[in-house]
């Protein structure tokens, strides 16, 4: 495929990193057209196309991911439905979270004293996990005692540099 003067110029204003990338796809677009030359205009087009998938990638780069994690002894009984519904109206400790809040994670401690809370945090930070919220089961003492070794998950969620919400639906 040709490229006039004007459009190899315009296509070395595009980042090293990308530009093979971006050469190919306007190519194609230029073959698509019938065309065997590309041209200025040609560039410029794609570039505003690639500007606008950018664009959606930084905001999906905005996304704040949280995850929950619970006591496992409680979730013998509790399916997490409060949680979610919390979540979902964005209500109590979810208040502060705007539309383009994803809930990526719901696991229990694994049992006292919070054996695998380091391990899936660990695994959860894989995925962009930007809070865990300690659930309220684990704060309150209403059916269930309070969880006593709550500071302890607390400090293991924090030193991993996760920032950390104490509660959940209450
Ligand atoms: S460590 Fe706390 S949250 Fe986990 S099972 Fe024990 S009491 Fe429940």
């Amino acid at each position: 495929m040709e490229w006039t003067t004007e459009a190899s110029g315009e296509l070395e204003k595009v980042p090293e990193h990308v530009r093979k990338m971006a050469k190919m796809g306007i190519e194609t677009s230029v073959e698509k057209k019938g065309k065997g030359i590309v041209t200025l205009e040609d560039v410029r087009e794609a570039a505003q196309r690639f500007g606008a998938l950018m664009e959606k990638d930084e905001k999906d780069n905005k996304t704040t991911r949280i995850a929950v994690v619970r006591c496992d002894i409680v979730s013998e009984t509790c399916p997490g439905v409060a949680c979610f519904k919390s979540f979902n109206k964005r209500k109590v400790h979810f208040s502060e979270y705007g539309p383009d809040t994803e809930i990526i994670g719901f696991f229990t401690c694994g049992g006292c004293p919070g054996r695998r809370v380091f391990r899936l945090v660990d695994s959860l930070m894989k995925h962009g996990v930007d809070v865990v919220h300690l659930s309220s089961c684990m704060l309150m003492d209403t059916g269930y005692p309070k969880c006593p070794h709550i500071d302890e998950i607390k400090k293991m969620i924090l030193k991993k540099g996760v920032k950390v919400v104490e509660g959940t639906h209450h």
